[in-house]
């Protein structure tokens, strides 16, 4: 199953389009994507006989389809990332939020303040319920689904004030998420996703999900030992190496440039810089 947003209402992507979830479930669902999160099995059990198009699939429609309270993002989390960052791999999730307000669809322009803006492409996790105190073996089963993020980064305000990570991440429009959310039984291997993105059609960061040094159930064990998981929430799960500023000379966004960003079994964002 995929949820998308589509022209603020929540819709499932099917064969031959895409169904209104307000229309198609006579009202019991719908058309706001947070009481779904909230109600997430009954949803999932309902949305599953919803098979028939209520109208085609655009592009340009599509909204951000998640609407979390909480967003939590991971900072080292590749091995290669580390090292380019010239930091030593992390014995615990190093973990920062980006505020919610920055969250994007997945092709709405980022509009650029300043000129250190940096692409993290990162898989995002969606969390089904509330829950504490996970184990590792049931974290699978706390996954709504799974979606492409970009974790755009003001690299000079994240590291401004001795290190403000949630700030520097968190201008609007610096989180795109999308295309959809995607249920982890479409995807064979949800552990091993081949992850990527390109600027202007160069490939800039490429790797796998099982590259991850905390995979997605230890970020949820991990992050639900501290605090309490709402559902709806999202993870940003880190980013692979091939990030701009680490590079000699740097690299940053540029306005007109085209970020897309995919992730195998879920889709692509495509993102122009302005
Ligand atoms: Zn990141």
């Amino acid at each position: 199953m995929k949820l998308a947003n589509v022209k603020d209402r929540a819709a499932l992507v099917v064969a031959d389009g895409v169904a209104d979830i307000e229309l198609a479930t006579a009202g019991q669902f719908g058309p706001e994507l947070a009481p779904i999160y909230d109600d997430w099995l009954d949803f999932a059990d309902v949305a599953r006989n919803v098979t028939e198009a209520t109208g085609p699939l655009v592009e340009a429609d599509l909204g951000c389809p998640v609407s979390p309270r909480q967003v939590f993002a991971i900072g080292i989390n590749y091995r290669a990332h580390s090292e380019e960052s010239g930091v030593t791999s992390p014995e615990v999730p190093g973990t920062f939020t980006k505020f919610p307000t920055c969250l994007a669809g997945p092709y709405d322009d980022i509009p650029l303040v300043g000129d250190t803006n940096d692409w993290e492409v990162e898989l995002v996790v969606v969390i089904a319920r509330r829950a504490h105190h996970v184990q590792k073996a049931d974290a699978w089963n706390h996954v709504a689904g799974l979606a492409v993020g970009q974790d755009i980064s003001d690299r000079h305000l994240q590291f401004a004030a001795a290190d403000q990570w949630s700030l520097g991440k968190s201008r609007s429009g610096y989180g795109p998420v999308g295309p959809w959310v995607v249920t982890p039984d479409e995807i064979s291997k949800p552990d091993d996703l081949a992850i990527r993105c390109s600027l202007d059609g160069e490939t800039m960061q490429q790797a796998r999900t099982s590259q991850l040094i905390f995979s997605v159930p230890r970020l949820i064990v991990e992050l639900s030992a501290i605090t309490t998981f709402l559902p709806g929430d999202i993870v940003f799960t880190g980013t692979p190496s091939g990030v701009g500023y680490v590079r000699q000379p740097p690299r940053y966004l540029q306005p007109g440039q085209i970020l897309e960003s995919w992730i195998e079994g879920i889709g692509t964002l495509r993102n122009r810089c302005r």
